[in-house]
């Protein structure tokens, strides 16, 4: 097995993970990695080949056989010791996933953190699947439910959280004794190789985590094969219905997490300065490419006044490359998403939402080619205009009038999307009004990105989610099991032929 492949490839050229072996693929076209600040090629990614991506689904089967069988406290024990070195390696990993995604250091370390998060929820597996047990339902008959796993499970994961997305998911599936394939993002693919590498090294079987890599063609493979039995999937709008419908059509379980458009309601008794610095780092924290970003601030009457700060507060925020400790942000992930952002900043401007700071010409010293937007601001915004309607996933925040709480749920209530909502007020009355009234999957008082942690679980909803079962916490064992149900009687001295029964009834 080549050491270390993800951070020291043969080439540029990265392995998969297949049959428990770090493989070269046979592919013909492989996928550049670029540097977001600098274009430079750092890997290239595998498109895996139809039959790579049979040996992986046939691998994950077959370990299943005995890995479904391995006690639940031993899979807990491995799960603790993989814990152990995600922590031991979180400044290796946070800088393998800066250098891919563009992210500062710290982010990207926050980036890893969330992930390890829910490992260590992973670890508490032995009573996370108990089931339940009712004595005497009927006459010297008992009944008892055992949560069992479903067998090879996938995910199929977005570019802008290369280490916590696919850590919500694969973790948690194998502690539950399933066996696991995960697509990860193509733009960045080393952070889960990494993961990968230091799964094996934790001492699962070799066998029971497959990685392969490549974009649509390797994931419809993995949604037509009748040995996937569910689907997870986080990423695009058009893409998570795409995938909700195929795998759901091909009767698999399916979850699929979409694209957001998050509004932060700031009333105006909220602690001014407090709010503004939130408002800033939810919006353009991470080059805005986060999908519980606020990307819409209601301004609720006299908050209005205070655009000129927010301004002020925006304009405070430089981008950077990973490694420049004083960058707010790093790069956008590719030229297109930084054009296409750009793109819709000149949209707004031309449907008549005021331009109060203006990113597109941002530029950073020493890396003329990174795909930099800077901070950008409208107020007056709609919705109806494009910068409202559409997720520009960059650093641009639309400011909306309300003249009411009221006003500012109504607002909020008739958009489709609903994968995080804030509110910035000193009243509880008005928190609590807001919390209860408002059709949004997860609500922060005073807390600008509410992703709970993972002993809830990731609720968004609305058009941010397809499926039943959210990610991680009690919802992820339920998503990752099934019940079975055992009724059983046992035959006493007391209990005499009594003919056959014909009814439904136990007897
Ligand atoms: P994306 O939809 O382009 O890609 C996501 C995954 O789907 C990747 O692995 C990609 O290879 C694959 N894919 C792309 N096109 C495909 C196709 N046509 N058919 C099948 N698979 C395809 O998303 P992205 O740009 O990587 O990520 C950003 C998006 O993810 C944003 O919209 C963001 O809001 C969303 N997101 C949502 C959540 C959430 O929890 N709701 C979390 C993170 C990101």
């Amino acid at each position: 097995m080549a050491t270390n492949p993800a951070t020291r490839p043969e080439g540029k050229r990265i392995p998969h993970l297949i049959a428990g072996e770090w493989r070269q693929s046979s592919c013909d076209s492989w996928i550049d990695v670029t540097d977001p600040a600098t274009q430079d090629v750092l890997c290239q990614a595998p498109n895996t080949t139809p039959d790579e991506m049979e040996q992986a689904i046939a691998s994950a089967k077959a370990a299943f056989k005995t890995w479904k069988d391995v006690p639940t406290p031993e899979r807990a024990r491995m799960m603790l010791r993989y814990q152990a070195l995600l922590k031991e390696h979180h400044d290796e990993l946070g800088e393998i996933l800066a250098k891919e995604t563009g992210k500062t250091f710290a982010d990207a370390k926050g980036d890893v953190w969330r992930g390890i998060e829910v490992v260590e929820q992973a670890c508490n597996i032995s009573t996370s699947m108990m089931g339940e047990a009712a004595e005497q339902i009927a006459n010297g008959i008992d009944t008892r439910t055992i949560t069992e796993p479903l067998g090879v499970c996938t995910a199929i994961t977005p570019f802008n959280f290369p280490a916590m997305i696919p850590l919500w998911f694969f973790p948690l599936a194998i502690a539950c004794g399933n066996t696991f394939v995960l697509k990860p993002s193509e733009q960045d693919p080393m952070t889960p190789n990494r993961l990968a590498e230091l799964f094996l090294e934790a001492g699962f079987p070799p066998d029971v985590l497959q990685v392969v890599h490549g974009g649509k063609e390797q994931v419809d493979v993995l949604l037509a094969h009748e040995d996937v039995k569910a689907v997870s999937f986080v990423g695009s709008v058009p893409v998570a219905h795409y995938i909700y419908r195929t795998a759901t059509q091909n009767l698999k379980r399916c979850q699929a997490f979409a694209g957001a458009k998050n509004h932060m309601v700031v009333m105006p008794d909220a602690p001014k300065q407090q709010t503004i610095d939130n408002l800033v780092g939810s919006a353009v924290g991470a080059a805005g490419q986060r999908c519980m970003a606020n990307s819409v601030a209601v301004l609720v009457g006299e908050a209005r006044e205070w655009i000129p700060d927010i301004k002020a507060a925006m304009e405070g925020v430089k981008p950077g490359r990973w490694d420049d400790e004083n960058a707010g942000y790093g790069a956008q992930i590719n030229k297109a998403a930084a054009q296409r952002i750009k793109d819709l900043i000149g949209k707004g401007v031309d449907e008549g939402a005021t331009l109060e700071l203006d990113g597109r010409d941002c530029t950073v010293e020493g890396y003329p080619d990174g795909n930099w937007v800077g901070p950008t601001l409208f107020s007056g915004v709609k919705p109806g205009q494009t910068v409202y309607d559409q997720e520009i996933f960059g650093p641009v925040l639309s400011l909306v009038d309300a003249g009411s709480l009221e006003e500012a749920i109504a607002i909020i209530n008739s958009n489709p999307y609903g994968n995080g909502t804030s509110i910035f007020t000193s009243s509880g009355a008005a928190a609590r009004k807001y919390s209860h009234e408002i059709e949004v999957g997860q609500v922060g008082v005073n807390i600008p990105i509410p992703v709970p942690v993972p002993f809830f679980s990731f609720t968004g909803g609305k058009a941010s989610f397809y499926g039943d079962l959210h990610a991680y916490g009690k919802q992820a064992i339920k998503f990752f099991t099934e019940t079975k149900t055992v009724i059983s009687r046992w035959f006493d001295d007391d209990h005499l032929p009594t003919g056959p029964n014909l009814t439904i009834n136990m007897k």
